[in-house]
């Protein structure tokens, strides 16, 4: 079997009169990958999609600068590692992190989708069998500044997926002191205590001093984690933060492969990673960073808030990992996730089944495809 063709389609909706950014959710790049046996295999990525498309399209240069395609077309889709292995080092001198693992990301995860329907068993079988039939689900929001209206979302996203569990973050939280100590406190009083709430910064604190002192207001109300309270890569930083507070760190939503993520754990010392298996480098290296957090101690909770597609790679990980039993789930209300794969996995009572269908179980709607292609 060998890799016939390799589409890339940049999706986004069109973002509000006035606007040039789209809202968290509101594009994506999706990669469809047909064998010349007619298996199909879809993979995902969040970054910016017209870089995306160009990593696969663009002519190749030196031999450090491989345009993704030109590795791929003729090769065996099955050789999921070696493959990985190659793009990675065939993009070394534009890659190593960012943009390129991005799109690694994307094809490894359609490779492995192909290799599910191929063998025709779904994906955590081909990781090794699964530890458990179902994951526990926290829900995930963004707060506004009305904090009244913040704590209507916080209910209502409780109802929508029967979470025990929710995280919210993105701004306003962060900007300033007074919103973020008041809106956790008004959760917290609403939510009541048997309510799991986890707070994410975003990386929207701008020190280590005010990451400090903020922690230390919000210990009082007993929040699951606090996630990316320092820049992405202050790894110094987040370390001094964890031997300062007892609330639990996380991050590692915005790290790739599975050299970044030795560092950040070595160094930054955070009691919980996030890889996102759409951008981290795709399933296969979600399942190293895995086995570095078995041996680092942390607990590993992935980032999703993408498609059907991070949603359905993200559940066959977990399954197959053996302390992979808690995700998070999204309720965004892009079409992405809503409407783009027809066998979209739910969150009933708080727990998502973990898909038996062959590959990773996705059947995705050609024609959402089709509306939100855009050109530049
Ligand atoms: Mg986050």
């Amino acid at each position: 079997m060998k890799i016939a063709s390799i589409e890339v389609f940049a999706l986004r909706v069109p973002p509000e009169d006035g606007k040039i950014e789209v809202e968290w959710g509101m594009d994506c790049s999706l990669v469809k990958v047909t064998t010349d046996t007619g298996i199909v295999g879809w993979g995902e990525t969040d970054s910016n999609p017209a870089i995306i498309k160009t990593i696969f399209d663009m002519p190749t240069s030196h031999y450090l600068s491989y345009s993704l395609k030109d590795l791929l077309i003729g090769e065996n889709p099955l050789d999921i590692e070696r493959l990985w292995n190659k793009m990675y080092l065939k993009t070394l001198h534009y890659g190593r992190s960012g943009v390129a693992i991005h799109a690694i990301s994307a094809i490894d995860i359609a490779l492995w989708d192909i290799a599910g329907k191929f063998y025709n068993v779904p994906v955590y079988q081909l990781l090794g069998g699964k530890y458990r039939d179902k994951i526990k689900t926290y829900g995930t929001f963004i707060p506004v500044e009305d904090i009244d209206t913040t704590v209507e979302y916080a209910k209502r996203a409780l109802e929508d997926g029967g979470f025990d569990t929710l995280k919210f973050g993105g701004e306003p939280f962060g900007l300033n002191e007074k919103y973020d100590i008041e809106v956790v406190r008004r959760l917290r009083e609403a939510l009541g205590d048997d309510i799991g709430l986890a707070a994410d910064v975003s990386k929207i604190w701008p020190d280590y001093g005010t990451a400090l002192s903020r922690m230390k207001k919000l210990e009082q109300y007993n929040l699951e984690w606090v996630e990316e309270p320092c820049l992405a890569t202050d790894y110094d930083s987040y370390k001094r933060l964890a031997s300062q507070v007892k609330t639990k760190i996380s991050g590692g939503e915005a790290l790739a492969t599975v050299r970044e993520f030795n560092d950040f754990m070595r160094i930054a010392q955070p009691s919980i990673v996030q890889p996102d298996v759409t951008n981290c480098g795709g399933i296969t290296e979600m399942k190293r960073i895995n086995m570095l957090a078995e041996l680092n101690s942390c607990k590993l909770i992935p980032h999703n808030y993408g498609s059907g597609i991070l949603l359905a790679a993200t559940i066959h990980c977990l399954a197959s990992f053996q302390h992979g039993d808690t995700m998070e789930y999204s309720n965004s209300m892009s079409p992405f996730f809503r409407e783009l794969d027809r066998n979209l996995v739910r969150s009933i009572d708080g727990y998502v089944t973990v898909p038996d269908r062959p590959g990773l179980g996705v059947d995705i709607d050609e024609d959402v495809i089709k509306k939100y292609t855009y050109t530049w």
